[in-house]
Parts: C-alpha cells; sequence; structure tokens
C-alpha cells in the first residue's frame, strides 16, 4: 500500500514520519529527489536523493518521475522505483498538494493524509524556530502553507498534529485499518 503523506512546512511532519516508520512494522520511506542543497544532518538517500538541476531535468526527461513539482524554487520528484512495490512492505510518501494530486490520479489506492497545524501561528513559529529558511524563504513557505490548508478537504484523512505521541497514535491506527 502506499500512503501518501502532505501537510505545511513546519507542522512537524519529519519528525511524525520518522516515529511512525520506528512503531510500524513493514513500513518504509519513498525517498524522492530534490534539486534543494541538503540541510546540515540530511543525508543522500535517506531523507532525499540530492540531485544538481541538470541530472533532475534528464531523468524527468526520459520519464522516471511518477510527479514532480517547483516546490519553494526547488524540484521534487518521486521516482517510479521509488514507488515500485517491493518486497520491505507498504510505503509512506511525503510530497506536496501537487504531488498528492499527481500521486491519487496514478494509484487510485493510494491512501492520502493531511497533517495540519493546531493553529496556523504556530506554523510561523516553528519554521523561525528551527533557524534554517532566511526570512524571505519563511515567508514564502508560509504563503504556501496557507494554499495547502485550504485545499486539506480534498486529502482521504486529516489529522492535527497537537501533541506528536497522538498524532504518531493516530497515523500508526489508520495504517493498521486500512492494511485491514
Ligand atoms: P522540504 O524542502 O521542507 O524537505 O520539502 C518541501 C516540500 O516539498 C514539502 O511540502 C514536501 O512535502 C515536498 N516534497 C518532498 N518530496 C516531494 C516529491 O517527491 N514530490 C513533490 N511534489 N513534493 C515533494
Amino acid at each position: 500500500m502506499l500512503f501518501v503523506i502532505s501537510g505545511p512546512s513546519g507542522v512537524g511532519k519529519s519528525t511524525v514520519l520518522r516515529r511512525l516508520i520506528d512503531e510500524v512494522p513493514n513500513l518504509s520511506f519513498a525517498v524522492s529527489h530534490t534539486t534543494r542543497p541538503p540541510r546540515a544532518g540530511e543525508v543522500d538517500g535517506r531523507d532525499y536523493h540530492f540531485v544538481p538541476d541538470a541530472e533532475f531535468a534528464r531523468l524527468a526527461g526520459e520519464g522516471a518521475f511518477v510527479e514532480w513539482a517547483f516546490v519553494h524554487g526547488h524540484r521534487y520528484g518521486t521516482s517510479r522505483a521509488a514507488v515500485r512495490p517491493g518486497s520491505s512492505g507498504d510505503l509512506l510518501i511525503e510530497v506536496d498538494i501537487q504531488g498528492a494530486a499527481a500521486l491519487r490520479k496514478e494509484i487510485p489506492d493510494a491512501v492520502s493524509i493531511f497533517i495540519e497545524p493546531p493553529r496556523f501561528a504556530e506554523l510561523a513559529t516553528r519554521i523561525a524556530g528551527r533557524g534554517r529558511e532566511a526570512r524571505d524563504q519563511i515567508e514564502k513557505r508560509l504563503r504556501t502553507a496557507r494554499a495547502e490548508i485550504s485545499r486539506a478537504a480534498s486529502y482521504d484523512h486529516r489529522i492535527v498534529n497537537d501533541d506528536l505521541v497522538r498524532t504518531v497514535r493516530e497515523l500508526a491506527s489508520l495504517i493498521t485499518s486500512a492494511r485491514s
């Protein structure tokens, strides 16, 4: 099964998804490609396949992606190889709203889940607090966040991340019931 996860920048997706993979058996992360430079602590091949623009364009030209999109000025894509059913169980893939719409079309059985913040104001605090983005980047991410939240109703499920443990538990039970 493929679980497609989206949520605005700053909602805490990465932490939630890392915990989820640790706690739920037979679930792994489908690694996307991006032209964004790696952030401190990110590992090539684990967090993303970090590729230069020319390499991304070559792969896109060859039809290697199920979907790809521009997000915050960089290209991000899901390769066909990343979502090919494998022996390692079910897959989680984190994409933006454009990617989720494309994946739903390509893979109609995919289960889509939107993770929302309890309050919009918290996104700004969290994005600024992690100190990774410049001011103009923060504003860009907040504008995108507003647009993304307004599309949350198009997902199969919505989960409010007001408490890490509870959010992971809700996602885990959603995955268990989808599997059965
Ligand atoms: P970040 O730069 O914070 O890691 O990710 C920025 C945005 O790109 C997030 O909304 C994330 O969900 C999205 N994203 C990550 N991988 C993909 C992908 O393969 N395709 C699409 N369309 N979006 C992606």
